[in-house]
């Protein structure tokens, strides 16, 4: 199983968390809001969880005096998330400061050979499309939870970003219609936990199980078919980042 963005950090109890992620095997990118929650959040690596560098555009406005701290452990970050740009009323009075934050990290990641990127892209589509495009050498884009148009997706597509899905976007109609129109070999799974919800729940990692019975509905294959396939993708993926030199690891 594969939770391509979780927070792994905001859970209450996070060390359980990732303890169980450990004993079930699952394939876990813990995703991090601002760059100084990063070497702790590293903490809870085990199994095969790893750590992403990120800085959340909803907190851009107030951390823009990480992204020295950004540039500093990207050396050593292998994937960077969750970045991007969030469109929605409530975070308009900040989006200089987005695009400011953004637009550095796509230029930071370019300038150390690019990364594997989870990006947040809600009700700006078209603008993180855009920034993208700027930077083709930053890396290989992961959309996640994509709710952009049926037009922007396919512009993702030619662009060549991959997209991670999670349980809520499969429990909707328009979600659904997206997910169709993926890419087989560009899809991943995420629960986005403990943002994300099912039921009125928290998701957990080991929630994207639903994710998995929802893409397989939609292949018209059984679960165990498109987990194996997703697995295929994940590494493949994990194939393709330049890697990141040895010298540079802690
Ligand atoms: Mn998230």
């Amino acid at each position: 199983m594969i939770d391509f963005h979780c927070h792994l950090d905001l859970y209450p109890k996070p060390t359980e968390i990732a303890s169980r992620c450990e004993r079930e095997g699952l394939y876990v990118l813990s995703v991090t809001t601002t760059p100084s929650a990063w070497p702790g959040t590293r903490s809870l690596e085990r199994g095969h969880i790893r750590t992403a560098l990120g800085l959340h555009p909803q907190l851009a406005h107030q951390r823009l005096g990480e992204l020295s701290q950004f540039d500093e452990f990207l050396p050593r970050a292998r994937y960077v998330g969750e970045v991007g740009l969030d469109g929605a009323p409530e975070f308009r009075h900040s989006w200089n400061e987005q695009l400011r934050v953004f637009d550095h990290i796509l230029s930071s990641c370019s300038d150390v050979g690019g990364r594997v990127l989870s990006i947040h892209s809600r009700r700006a589509a078209r603008h993180v499309l855009d920034r993208l495009s700027t930077r083709p050498d930053a890396g290989i884009p992961i959309l996640h939870w994509f709710t952009g148009t049926i037009a922007e997706l396919e512009h993702a597509i030619d662009m060549g970003c991959w997209f991670s899905v999670g349980p809520p976007m499969l429990s909707t109609k328009s979600g659904r219609k997206l997910v169709s129109r993926m890419p087989r070999d560009r899809i991943l799974t995420e629960s986005d936990g403990p943002f994300a919800q099912h039921s009125q729940q928290p998701l957990f990692p080991w929630d994207v199980t639903l994710a998995v019975k929802g893409i397989a509905s939609l292949w018209n294959t059984d679960a165990a078919s498109a987990q194996a396939c997703l697995t295929t993708n994940l590494r493949i993926l994990a194939s393709q980042p330049p890697a990141v030199s040895s010298a540079a690891q802690s």
